[in-house]
């Protein structure tokens, strides 16, 4: 059987999804002529003027794809083919023409850049409020972008009061597409909403439930809100946090009958949410800047306070240092004559009794001298009025100075003092009187609390520093022991046997502090003790 061709080309046309027809064109006069179409295309022709359409391309020979919007809300795709037809005539050019109707899926990807541009707003806003510390701040940029990427008119955050039993909502946000919408009116910040009508409604956002009205289902007495926010559709969303109720999240739309789709609604149910946990955190911030503050007001307080006692005590340790200089040189005076004149009164040899008291004046104002001097040496250094007397010496030649001094003392108890100089011979730049002091004590000491045969005096020098030590082999000091002895007044074991004061150690170390260098204990109950001296070559 012999088909004829254009049979075969539309029976190859049909089996096309859309509608599509041949098309040959007039080279010179530009006419067109439909050849063959499917039915396809045969039912979508009427839908459209088709031939003002082609015209129009052919004029122009524009052939690219073109949407066609037709007034039912159809919209249909044309495009064009290229088509060989040898068959054809040498003056026409034969064009396959395509038409599509693609509504539904054009709706569909309508829907989709819909909803993209709407959760874009929702996480931006999110964003926003994520970052910004305070909740004040970020808010109306917030709710901004929910205004601009959804179908919202109007957007507003309100704040849930109470005081006493009256229930407030305080703006902390109120934003609109256009200033031509109203603002929320000002009574409902000021009143009660049971007094303005509205108590069903914050029953029921108290409850955590959400309120979709328009005017039509409003009550009587809600009806006044509608007509002044002149909105359509209200939807006030609870925010809440931890069941605690914080405010309303609220939306207008002013155009009528624009239902809200369940889907959205859930969404903004969700930035709601959101909104609870950002305005939990304000709350918190605001407590904890609260307590800030009092405890910055507090700490404050307590420091002037604590400057004034300061200062206090400065000023009564100024006055008792002041009082001991002066009382101990008062007391000296008199002493010095009741020592003197003990010393010089003659008793005959037989008045034994007599020469007895005279002796416990002498020795008991001698005594009394002593303590009165090392007081007054002590407030000294402690008052930073020590004199500091530079000279250069070898550290060696005050060692036996002070050997010299002390030796009567040892003799009287038959103690040896055994002195090993420095190996190397050199010369100290310090203050030689007060090196004395410290050893003239320390030696004492260890002649007082040591028995035995002999005591072992030190002078070397150790990078760069002179240490000077004093070593006995008495009954040592306990490690517990070993700080308590330098502060002032201590004495162990003090059963009134051995003579002294417990100021001794104190100033010592006073002393070499004052010279820019320690005073170092190592010893061992039972074994002894070893005080040593370090000075710097050069005091800075
Ligand atoms: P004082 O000797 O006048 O009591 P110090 O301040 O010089 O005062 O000494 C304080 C106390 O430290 C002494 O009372 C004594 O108990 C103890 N002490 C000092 N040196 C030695 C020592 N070499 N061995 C044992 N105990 C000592």
């Amino acid at each position: 059987m012999d088909l004829d061709p254009w049979s075969l080309l539309k029976a190859s046309l049909e089996g096309n999804d859309s509608g599509t027809a041949i098309l040959s064109i007039d080279r010179s006069s530009k006419k067109s002529e439909i050849l063959i179409k499917n039915q396809i295309f045969a039912s979508l022709e009427p839908e459209f003027d088709l031939n003002t359409f082609l015209c129009k391309k052919i004029e122009n020979s524009d052939f690219s794809t073109e949407l066609i919007y037709i007034t039912n809300g159809t919209i249909l795709e044309a495009s064009f083919g290229k088509f060989q037809f040898p068959e054809g005539k040498k003056n026409k050019e034969y064009t396959k023409f395509f038409i599509k109707d693609i509504t539904t899926k054009q709706r569909q990807e309508e829907e989709i850049a819909w909803r993209l541009r709407f959760e874009l707003g929702v996480a931006s806003s999110i964003q926003i409020l994520i970052q910004q510390p305070s909740i004040r701040e970020g808010l109306p940029q917030a709710i901004y972008q929910l205004l601009y990427f959804t179908e919202m008119d109007s957007v507003f955050f309100l704040k849930y009061e109470t005081v006493g039993k009256k229930d407030f909502f305080k703006t902390w946000a109120n934003e609109r597409k256009t200033t031509k919408y109203p603002l929320l009116p000002e009574k409902c910040q000021t009143e009660d909403w049971y007094d303005l009508g509205l108590g069903r409604w914050v029953h029921k956002l108290k409850k955590g439930k959400t309120i979709y009205l328009d005017p039509n289902k409003a009550l009587p007495r809600e009806k006044w809100f509608f007509e002044q926010t002149k909105a359509e559709t209200i939807l006030l969303i609870p925010v809440r946090f931890e069941n605690r109720f914080l405010g309303v999240m609220g939306f207008f739309k002013y155009k009528q009958n624009s239902p809200i789709e369940h889907e959205n609604l859930l969404i903004y149910q969700t930035v709601s949410r959101w909104m609870g946990l950002f305005v939990q955190r304000d709350l918190d911030l605001t407590e904890l800047n609260r307590y800030k503050s009092t405890l910055e007001s507090l700490v404050l307080e307590r420091t002037v306070a604590l400057t004034k006692t300061k200062e206090e005590l400065e000023h009564a340790y100024r006055a008792k240092t002041e009082f001991l200089a002066h009382m101990s040189h008062e007391l000296r005076t008199p002493l010095n004559s009741i020592i003197g004149f003990s010393k010089l009164i003659q008793l005959p040899d037989s008045d034994e009794t007599g020469k007895e008291y005279l002796n416990y004046i002498y020795t008991g104002g001698t005594r009394l001298l002593n303590m009165i001097n090392e007081i007054l040496n002590l407030m000294k250094i402690e008052s930073g009025q020590i004199q500091i007397q530079l000279t250069s010496f070898k550290p060696e030649d005050i060692c036996r100075q002070t050997l010299d001094l002390i030796q009567p003392q040892a003799n009287a108890k038959g103690m040896e003092i055994r002195f090993r100089p420095p190996l190397q011979s050199k010369v100290i730049h310090s203050d030689g009187g007060k090196i004395q002091q410290i050893l003239l004590n320390l030696l004492s000491n260890a002649i007082k609390y040591a028995n035995h045969p002999y005591i072992e005096l030190d002078c070397e020098w150790a990078e760069g520093n002179l240490e000077i030590s004093v070593r006995d082999f008495g009954p040592g000091i306990s490690e517990e022991d070993q700080n308590r002895i330098f502060h002032t007044f201590t004495r162990l074991n003090d059963d009134g046997k051995i003579e002294g004061t417990g100021l001794g150690l104190s100033i010592s170390q006073g002393l070499a502090n004052r010279l820019g260098g320690s005073l170092e204990l190592k010893s061992q109950l039972g074994q002894g003790s070893i005080f040593k001296l370090k000075l710097p070559e050069i005091i800075k």
